[in-house]
């Protein structure tokens, strides 16, 4: 007899685990199984977002961040030091400990709210019955609903071998423990330009080779226009409308055949890594009689309340369609406890920031002028330059602008894009007007504190009625 809880999730990534905690908040009694080992062989909970994604890439971004700046910025200060050296492995240790702290920190949650938690594999069957296979035994529990939050695993490609030695996946790509003298990159692309600058910052030769030939095609391509231009000046090569071919180990190093306009090169890298997107984790998740459907892209195929084919069955995160963002599916597993237990659960992608974490970061919400123009929209823009923002002028750190997107007739904000080393934290105040449906004036008619960062936002919100104070409108 299978063991009866009110809600079996399969997944404890952002979106299973907030969603276990969620409904054991609201009163269900809560399994959650997850089959991810951490470094050490044991279960750590969290999935990519913690173990190997959002985490460990921000705290690389973080130190190499910190190396970068006293090779190229303190001296502006006039602080000067002999020489300055990175130790990679104590690096890398740090970056370990933090995933340590939040995945444990996970554990303890559930056990403060009563989820129980198991290691292994989870396959729903039919009538939500899900089974449960450890390296031990297999057993079976029921859930009156099952949550499926598998999320996802990175995109190979053809003729390109993962051996995450010389060339690396998502994962690999964060547990390099010596600078690369020539790295390559496949993918431009949010992991890409990511890692690509904390071992560019390091001191590799970094080389990007991006199929599109466009750059961050969903950004707004002014802002990605001096995105690249930043990333240029800083090393980054990055190569468009180039389609990697094929990858090869010879002799420890990694030959890299490319071709653009027919053309091939072939480039000898000492790693590679391969960041071509990510796409919906299933394997071994659904029995052939569940009765859950995919969408041809392999997806679970939900509809806009996150319900699968099948009565009580839902699907949330990456495993399903939407942008695959931690918060998002967090945001989904909120939603879903909520419609379990009658309430109402509302997540709006339109609302959803985007942040790419490089300096300067790149941050945006709502539509881009690229999407307004397509839409046929009447929109006002509104920008300010961070090189006229006194804080930004104290801390030295003037690169970058914030743009913002206004209904030409009623004013309503339509999209906030930030170009900055702080863009991510300065965005979320336009999400939060955004979400209260606010208009421009409704930003620049609030008290923005003096010096901050946060005026340049204040700023742009007065130019999209050429009414700011501090430039020419
Ligand atoms: P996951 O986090 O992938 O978790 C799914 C879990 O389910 C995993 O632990 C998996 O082992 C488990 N699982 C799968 N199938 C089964 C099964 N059958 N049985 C048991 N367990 C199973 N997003 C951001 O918002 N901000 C960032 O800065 C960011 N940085 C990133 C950096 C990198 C390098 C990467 C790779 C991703 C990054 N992301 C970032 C994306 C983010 O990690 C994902 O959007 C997020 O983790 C998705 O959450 P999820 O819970 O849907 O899936
Ligand atoms: P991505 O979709 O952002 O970029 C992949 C890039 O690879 C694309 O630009 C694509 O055109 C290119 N590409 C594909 N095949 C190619 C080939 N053969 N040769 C050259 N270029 C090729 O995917 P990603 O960077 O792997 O990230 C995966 C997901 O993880 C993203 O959807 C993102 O949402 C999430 N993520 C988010 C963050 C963040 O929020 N800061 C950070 C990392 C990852």
């Amino acid at each position: 007899m299978s063991k009866e809880y009110d809600v079996v999730v399969i997944g404890a990534g952002p979106a299973g685990y907030v969603a276990a905690i969620r409904c054991a908040q609201l009163g269900l009694k809560t399994f959650c199984v997850d089959r991810f080992k951490g470094k050490d062989g044991k279960q750590a909970l969290g999935g990519t977002c913690l173990n190997i994604g959002c985490i460990p890439s921000k705290a690389l971004l973080d130190s190499t961040k910190h190396y970068h700046h006293m090779n190229h910025e303190y001296a502006s200060h006039g602080i000067s030091f002999d020489d300055a050296k990175i130790d990679v492995p104590t690096m890398i240790g740090r970056k370990d400990r933090i995933v340590k702290q939040l995945t444990g920190g996970i554990a303890q949650l559930f056990k403060a709210n009563k989820v129980e938690a198991a290691f292994g594999s989870g396959k729903l069957l039919k009538d939500n019955v899900v089974e449960i296979t450890t390296e031990e035994e297999t057993y079976t529990v029921k859930g009156k609903h099952v949550i499926l939050a598998s999320g996802s695993v990175p995109i190979s490609i053809p003729n390109v071998e993962i051996d995450n030695e010389h060339i690396l996946d998502n994962a690999g790509g964060l547990d390099v423990n010596a600078v690369p003298e020539k790295l390559g990159v496949i993918g431009a692309g949010v992991i890409g330009l990511e890692l690509g600058s904390v071992w560019n910052r390091l001191g590799s030769e970094v080389t990007v080779f991006e199929a599109m030939d466009t750059f961050l095609g969903a950004c707004d391509q002014g802002m990605a226009k001096m995105a690249h231009r930043e990333f240029k000046k800083q090393g980054l090569d990055i190569h468009l409308s180039t389609f990697v071919k094929s990858a090869e180990i010879k002799d420890g190093k990694v030959e890299v055949v490319s071709e653009k306009n027919g053309e091939k090169t072939t480039t000898v890298f000492d790693k590679l890594l391969v960041a071509v997107g990510r796409r919906a984790e299933t394997e071994g998740l659904l029995s052939d009689d569940c009765g859950v459907k995919l969408t041809d892209r392999g997806q679970i195929e939900v509809d806009d309340q996150c319900r699968t084919s099948v009565p009580n069955v839902w699907g949330i995160g990456d495993a399903v369609r939407g942008p695959m963002l931690a918060h998002k599916g967090s945001e989904e597993g909120v939603a879903v406890a909520a419609r379990i237990t009658g309430g109402h659960g509302h997540v709006d992608f339109n609302t959803i920031p985007w942040v790419i974490y490089t300096e300067p970061e790149i941050a945006w919400v709502g539509k881009t002028e690229e999407q307004l123009k397509e839409a046929g929209v009447d929109y006002k823009v509104g920008s300010f330059p961070f090189a006229a923002n006194g804080r930004a002028l104290a801390m030295n750190s003037t690169t970058g602008m914030v743009k913002i997107l206004a209904d030409a007739e009623t004013d309503e904000l339509l999209g906030a894009h930030i170009l900055h080393a702080h863009a991510s934290d300065l965005l979320q105040e336009v999400v939060v007007a955004m979400e209260f449906k606010g208009c421009a004036e409704d930003l620049a008619s609030i008290v923005h504190g003096h010096p901050t960062l946060s005026e340049a936002v204040f700023e742009a919100a007065m130019n999209v009625d050429k009414k700011a104070i501090h430039r020419a409108n």
